[in-house]
């Protein structure tokens, strides 16, 4: 993995500033769980979330998220949430680790993982952009997706979303029809807003934000389909 150098001092500093913002868009920001997205840093990023109290972490690379829950050991308290679809041929490594499966957009990936960890909470995730290749489910096509894994042996706790990139304001509208959605269809975990969206997310009715650039600075580029490389600033591709 491409790791960028992770500073404590800087991540306690934007740990308080990320209180601050959630306050002052909720009020009660105990209500509100944040899940640390991890990826683009090493292990001791985990660990820093997890002294200052912050136990969900969250990685969309099933690769990473194996190698850093290694790394951090079984009794570091950490509850792993695996974020966006997952390829099901990964399904049985994350199986033993990860708690939440965030981004389940299609039936065949909720039964892959209701095979490999029955029961295992899952949040299907809505597609607000319409950004091809983003994943997710249509808008139109949830509650019949949800119906179909609340036949599997799985616990459907909530839905996820990702707001459209530009500005934050654009969001804004998807992450009020996930708040529909989730509302007529009985969910109460609704995981929406990152590191520039939070407030519109959580004037939208979010009940879990998934915090990364917010909490541990910006990542270094992730370069697909390379074999992990320490990234240089200034190195040329
Ligand atoms: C990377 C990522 C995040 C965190 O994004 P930031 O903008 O760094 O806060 C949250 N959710 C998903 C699905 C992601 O891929």
């Amino acid at each position: 993995m491409t790791e960028a150098r992770f500073d404590l001092g800087a991540f306690n500093r934007r740990l308080e500033e990320v209180r601050v913002r959630i306050a002052s868009a909720r009020g009660d920001a105990t209500s509100i769980r944040v899940v640390a997205v991890t990826k683009g840093f090493g292990p001791e990023a985990v660990e820093a979330a997890l002294d200052a109290g912050l136990t969900e972490i969250g990685e969309n690379y099933a690769d990473d998220l194996v190698a850093k829950s290694l790394a951090v050991g079984d009794g570091s308290g950490a509850v792993w949430h695996f974020l966006g679809a997952v390829q099901r041929n990964k399904v049985g490594r994350l199986a033993p680790v990860v708690t939440w499966w965030q981004g389940v957009g299609r039936v065949e990936e909720g039964r892959a993982i209701a095979k490999r960890s029955p029961d295992a909470k899952v949040l299907v995730q809505v597609d607000v952009a319409g950004l091809p290749g983003r994943g997710g489910c249509q808008p139109d096509g949830v509650g019949e997706l949800v119906a179909a894994l609340r036949d599997e042996p799985l616990e459907v706790a909530g839905l996820m979303a990702v707001g459209p990139p530009g500005p934050p304001a654009g969001a804004r509208s998807g992450f009020a029809l996930v708040s529909s959605l989730a509302d007529s269809l009985d969910l109460p975990v609704r995981s929406m807003g990152m590191s520039d969206d939070l407030e519109v997310a959580l004037s939208e009715g979010s009940t879990m934000l998934r915090l990364g650039r917010a909490l541990f600075g910006d990542r270094a580029p992730r370069r697909a389909g390379r074999p992990a490389a320490r990234y240089r600033p200034g190195q040329e591709s």
